[in-house]
């Protein structure tokens, strides 16, 4: 499981972004399926874990729970589409980014915090009731679970998606891939994407440059799209994170090209190209830069 429900919060909280969080209450997660709620329990959340993170069951499911079924759901939406579960479903496709909504507690105040929870505080619903989970599709806090449905469900790519800043409305027409055949001008935002390349990303004056396998090929060699991500206001916590999972990333897309697995990994974002150097797109938010490990599959127009 991706995702977990936080037992106090009531919120539906990511596993990758437990690596966030100073300390972790390893009892505090529940599972958020339609009428269950067993316990789940975080693995590979410790920030220098370099494997993804993600919640498991001890118990069985309740009879109910939708999340049980979220595999097969998923190996049947790389076959066809599956929108009509998508759309009452637990939350594989969420339907916007919804950037500022967390509140953390500091020092027993309620406190408006668009950036993260820190160490020790905890995010709370707006009030203190329990309140009703969504029976719809709900809005994602970071671009991951966005990314990771366009990976899942490529039938299901004509789904409304809202983005703020992006005019288009559907999965299909949000994402924009980075190609090899020229470095293109992007002025309008599209959460852009590419393969990783097997290059490390590397400090520069300008950032944190991580390198794409697309961009301009002359002579036999790339020029290649990179993404800067300039975090100097990000806390060293948030850094380490990206900094493992690029390695994470890497590791796996190399693994999976050396085995001749369909897979791949790709780095997602939403970034401003620079005008003076448009190979390049600058990102300045952790919530809008990730990386999926899986198979890219655009189904043929019918
Ligand atoms: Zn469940």
């Amino acid at each position: 499981m991706d995702a977990a429900r936080d037992r106090f919060t009531l919120e539906i909280v990511e596993a990758e972004d437990l690596k966030l969080l100073e300390c972790v209450d390893t009892y505090g997660y529940t599972c958020h399926g339609h009428e269950c709620g067993i316990q789940v329990f975080p693995r590979s959340y410790r920030l220098e874990n370099l494997l993804r993170a993600h919640f498991f069951a001890k118990a069985s499911h309740t009879s109910s729970c939708d999340v049980v079924g979220e595999d097969d759901l998923r190996s049947r939406g790389k076959k066809g589409s599956v929108a009509r579960e998508l759309e009452t479903g637990p939350g594989l496709s969420p339907s916007s980014l919804q950037l500022v909504d967390t509140r953390a507690i500091v020092n027993g105040q309620v406190m408006q915090d668009g950036t993260q929870s820190k160490g020790g505080s905890r995010t709370i619903a707006s009030s203190g009731e329990t309140r009703q989970r969504p029976v719809s599709r709900r809005p994602a806090n970071s671009i991951r679970p966005i990314c990771r449905a366009f990976m899942e469900f490529p039938y299901d790519r004509h789904l409304p998606l809202h983005i703020d800043g992006i005019q288009t409305s559907t999965y299909q027409m949000v994402f924009k891939r980075l190609r090899s055949e020229g470095i293109e001008v992007l002025p309008r935002q599209r959460i852009f994407y590419a393969e990783l390349a097997w290059q490390q990303a590397y400090e520069a004056t300008e950032g944190l440059v991580v390198p794409l396998n697309a961009g301009e090929w002359h002579e036999k060699r790339l020029t290649p799209y990179c993404i800067v991500v300039q975090r100097t206001r990000w806390s060293q916590t948030a850094r380490t994170r990206l900094d493992n999972e690029l390695e994470i990333a890497r590791r796996e897309n190399m693994a999976a090209k050396k085995t001749k697995d369909a897979r791949r990994t790709y780095a997602f974002f939403i970034g401003t190209q620079n005008p003076e150097n448009l190979s390049h797109f600058v990102v300045n938010d952790q919530r809008l830069i990730c990386t999926v490990h899986g198979k890219l599959i655009f189904p043929k127009q019918q």
